[in-house]
C-alpha cells in the first residue's frame, strides 16, 4: 500500500517533502559542522541498510512526497553500486509527484560518468556542487581537498544531464579580499548555474577553523569587507539573472530550490539518516549525530531519534515568522500567515515589525513584509530579535 500525498492534511502538518542524509566524506573540511565522517566507507554498506531500515520504521509503507534532497556528507562518495541501491531505496519509499524535484548534493572529484547516468536513471533532476571557492589559496584555508578544475569537470559532467543545478559558495574566507570574491563569483557565473547558494563563512564551535582562530592563527574578514563582498555577490548576480529569493540564495525565476522553500515556510519533512531532522505533525526531532550509536540503535530496531519537541502555537508562530522572512521575495504575506498558524502576523509580532519598519531594514506594503536591501546585512540581529 502507498500512502498518497496527503492533499488532507495542510502541507504545515503533513510532509511533502523528504530528506536523506549521506554521511560519508573522503576528509573532514576545517569549517565543516555537518553530520560528516572521513575514514568510515568501509561502514557504507551497513548504513544503506540501516537506512533503509529507518525508513521502513518511520513510514510503515511508502509516502508519496513532492521534493527529496539527497544531502551530506558526500552522497556521490558511494560507489556506483552503493549509489544505485540507495536511489532504488529512496524511490521505493519516497515515490515522487510528476513534476517533483529530486536534488542530489555533490561533491567535485566524486562525479563521474557512470555515476551521473545512473543518477538521472534513478529520475534525479537537480544537482547541487559544492565549489565554495575557485582559489587555490582560499580552498586551503577552507581544507577542502579538491582543485578549482574539478568543479569545472564537475560542472561539464552535469550540464545537459539535469534540467537544474546548483553551485554553493562561501565568501569571507580567511585571507579573502573583495577582490578575491568578485573573482569568485565570475567564475561561478562562468559556469552558467541557474542557481547559486553563497553564504558567509561562520566559524562554528568545535570546528578546526574555529580552533584556529581562537589560537590566533586565522585572521577572519572585517565586518565592513564582509559587507561589501555580500554586496557584490547580490548585484553581480542579479545583473546576470539570479535574483536573491533567500538570504543566501539566488535563482533564475523558476530554478529556486522547491526542498529548500520548505523549510523556510515552516512546512514539515521527514529526515533519515545520521544527523537528520524530522518535523511532522507538529514534531520536531533529530537522530543522533554519531555514527555508531545511529546503527545500533536502528539495527535493534529502535528509533534514532534524541529527545523530541512539539512547539506550542506562539512559539510555532514565531518561528515561521522568522522563516519566512529569510525569503527575500516572498517575504510574509499576512493572510498566509495567519492561515497557517492561527495567528494574526500584527497582533503578535507588530511592534517589533514596526520598529525594524522604522529603522528602514524591513519593508511593509500593507500585505507582506520583506527585508529592505539594507536589512539583509542585518538579517541575523532582526531574525534573532523576532524569536
Ligand atoms: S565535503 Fe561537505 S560535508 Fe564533507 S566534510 Fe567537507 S564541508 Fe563537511
Amino acid at each position: 500500500m502507498l500512502i498518497a500525498l496527503r492533499t488532507d492534511l495542510p502541507s504545515w502538518l503533513w510532509p511533502r517533502a523528504a530528506y536523506i542524509h549521506v554521511p560519508f566524506c573522503a576528509h573532514k573540511c576545517g569549517y565543516c559542522d555537518f553530520a560528516s565522517v572521513a575514514g568510515f566507507d568501509h561502514l557504507a554498506d551497513r548504513y544503506l541498510s540501516a537506512l533503509e531500515r529507518e525508513m521502513g520504521m518511520t513510514l510503515g509503507q511508502p509516502a508519496v512526497v513532492d521534493t527529496i534532497f539527497v544531502g551530506g556528507g558526500t552522497p556521490t562518495r558511494l560507489d556506483p553500486d552503493q549509489l544505485e541501491r540507495l536511489m532504488a531505496k529512496i524511490a521505493h519509499w519516497f515515490p515522487l509527484t510528476k513534476g517533483g524535484e529530486w536534488t542530489v548534493e555533490a561533491n567535485p572529484g566524486t562525479l563521474d560518468v557512470a555515476k551521473v547516468e545512473l543518477l538521472v536513471q534513478a529520475g534525479v533532476n537537480r544537482v547541487s556542487l559544492g565549489a565554495q571557492s575557485f582559489r587555490p589559496a582560499l580552498l586551503a584555508a577552507l581544507e577542502r581537498n579538491h582543485a578549482p578544475e574539478e568543479v569545472e569537470r564537475a560542472v561539464e559532467l552535469v550540464r545537459g544531464r539535469f534540467p537544474r543545478w546548483s553551485l554553493d559558495l562561501i565568501f569571507g574566507i580567511p585571507g579573502s579580499t573583495l577582490a578575491d570574491c568578485e573573482a569568485d563569483v565570475a567564475a561561478a557565473l562562468a559556469l552558467g548555474p541557474s542557481h547559486l547558494s553563497c553564504y558567509g563563512l561562520v566559524y562554528e564551535k568545535g570546528t578546526n577553523l574555529w580552533k584556529q582562530w581562537q589560537a590566533g592563527q586565522v585572521v577572519p574578514v572585517d565586518e565592513e569587507t564582509e559587507r561589501a563582498m555580500y554586496e557584490t555577490v547580490i548585484d553581480r548576480l542579479a545583473l546576470s539573472g539570479l535574483s536573491m529569493y533567500e538570504i543566501s540564495n539566488y535563482a533564475r525565476p523558476g530554478h529556486e530550490s522547491r526542498h529548500n522553500l520548505v523549510y523556510w515556510a515552516n512546512d514539515a519533512y521527514f529526515g533519515v539518516g545520521l544527523g537528520a531532522a524530522s518535523y511532522v505533525d507538529g514534531v520536531r526531532s533529530v537522530n543522533t549525530r554519531d555514527l555508531a550509536a545511529y546503527l545500533r540503535r536502528i539495527e535493534a530496531g529502535e528509533p534514532a531519534t534524541g529527545p523530541t519537541e512539539r512547539l506550542d502555537a506562539e512559539a510555532r508562530a514565531r518561528e515561521t515568522a522568522m522563516l519566512m522572512l529569510r525569503r527575500t521575495v516572498l517575504g510574509i504575506d499576512r493572510n498566509d500567515y495567519e492561515l497557517r498558524t492561527g495567528y494574526s502576523l500584527d497582533g503578535l509580532l507588530g511592534p517589533a515589525l514596526a520598529r525594524f519598519v522604522d529603522q528602514g531594514l524591513l519593508e511593509d506594503d500593507g500585505q507582506r513584509l520583506r527585508f529592505s536591501r539594507e536589512g539583509r546585512f542585518l538579517a541575523d540581529r532582526v531574525l534573532c530579535e523576532l524569536v
